[in-house]
Parts: C-alpha cells; structure tokens; sequence
C-alpha cells in the first residue's frame, strides 16, 4: 500500500503526503518519501 516515510531518523509514517513533524527529527520539516513496500521495511535492507 502506497505510503510516506521520514528517512531522518524518526521512524516517522504516513499514508498521505507531507512534511516530517518530529521537531527533533534531522529531516524536520522536509517532504515524505513516498514509498510502496508491503513489509514496512521501506526498501531498507534491514
Ligand atoms: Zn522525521
Ligand atoms: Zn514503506
């Protein structure tokens, strides 16, 4: 299922597209990655 991720360090998810709102986050504030996994890995290795 599509969906938008924070690749900053939070861990933050979303199923619509927006802004990282973690404010401690090193990606605060910049746009989602819009992805597309089905095993929330993010199409990280690990
Ligand atoms: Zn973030
Ligand atoms: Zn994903």
């Amino acid at each position: 299922m599509t969906h938008y991720v924070c690749n900053g360090g939070c861990n933050g998810k979303s199923e619509t597209p927006g802004s990282c709102q973690a404010e401690d986050c090193a990606d605060h504030a910049k746009q989602l990655v819009h992805c597309d996994c089905v095993d929330d890995m993010h199409g990280r290795e690990e």
